[in-house]
């Protein structure tokens, strides 16, 4: 569902984030992306849901180059992925069931459709009952929670997240990748870069090192194989 053919970036300052990158990542897959900082992550997580456009070589989502879809069908691309931060990006000024609904709203579903999406998806991050409270009544570990509920409530094909537990304390921590083995375990592909060790080593899933730009290792089950 997502290929990258000798992906290449570089930003306008000169530095060259990715240097010739090719990856295949099937439907349904569970990939960690791991490596130094620095190393080209973030860039490779911004290149899938088109937040950096490659300087040359091909992008592929779902059999649709990246390259070639118009400024006005990129929402269109969006909603087919959920994305997660690491410091959550919720809307301060908006309530959880605000935040969550507001990705529907904003693609014009049926106020009853909305309401019955959003309330199922709280109730999946065992939240429902703080549906009127807002961000900065939350925990991280809830917010991050409602960050997910967010994420998936377009019931989109793929969930990126960007370091989604390095704000997190570690059993909150687990919290969340409990919610993303749940969310994987429905079809759901999850890409995710961490710098958690622990993490990568005890759920074992496919591993992409990057370093300096290109792949360094690509191992199914592998471990998080660096230091600290
Ligand atoms: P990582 O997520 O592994 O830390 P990044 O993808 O953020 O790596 O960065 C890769 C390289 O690209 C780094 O040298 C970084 O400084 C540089 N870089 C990242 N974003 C930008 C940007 N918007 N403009 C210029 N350089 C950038
Ligand atoms: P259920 O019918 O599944 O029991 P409820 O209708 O009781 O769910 O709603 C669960 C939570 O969601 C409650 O805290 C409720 O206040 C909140 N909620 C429902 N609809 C909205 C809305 N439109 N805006 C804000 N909060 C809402």
């Amino acid at each position: 569902m997502i290929q990258m053919k000798n992906v290449y970036k570089k930003y306008p300052n000169g530095i060259v984030a990715l240097n010739g990158m090719n990856v295949e990542i099937k439907q349904g897959e569970f990939v960690y992306i791991v490596g130094p900082s620095g190393a080209g992550k973030s860039t490779f997580i911004k290149m899938m849901y088109r937040e950096e456009s490659p300087t040359s070589g091909q992008m592929l989502v779902n059999g649709v180059d990246l390259a070639k879809i118009k400024r006005k069908n990129v929402p269109l691309l969006r909603r087919q992925i959920g994305v997660v931060f690491q410091d959550f990006k919720l809307l301060p000024r908006l309530n959880v069931y605000e935040n969550v609904a507001f990705a529907l709203e904003v693609i014009e579903e049926k106020p009853e459709a909305i309401r019955k999406r959003v309330l199922e998806v709280l109730d999946l991050v065992g939240l429902k009952h703080k549906a009127r409270m807002f961000p900065r009544e939350l925990s991280g570990g809830e917010q991050q929670r409602i960050s997910v509920a967010r994420s998936i409530v377009n019931t989109p094909k793929v969930v990126i997240a960007d370091e989604p537990t390095g704000n997190l304390d570690p059993e909150t921590s687990w919290d969340i990748m409990n919610l993303f083995e749940r969310i994987n375990a429905s079809g759901t592909t999850i890409l995710m870069a961490t710098h958690n060790r622990e993490i990568v080593n005890t759920m074992r899933h496919r591993v992409i090192a990057i370093e300096g730009g290109l792949i360094a290792r690509d191992e199914v089950g592998g471990d998080y194989g660096y230091e600290g």
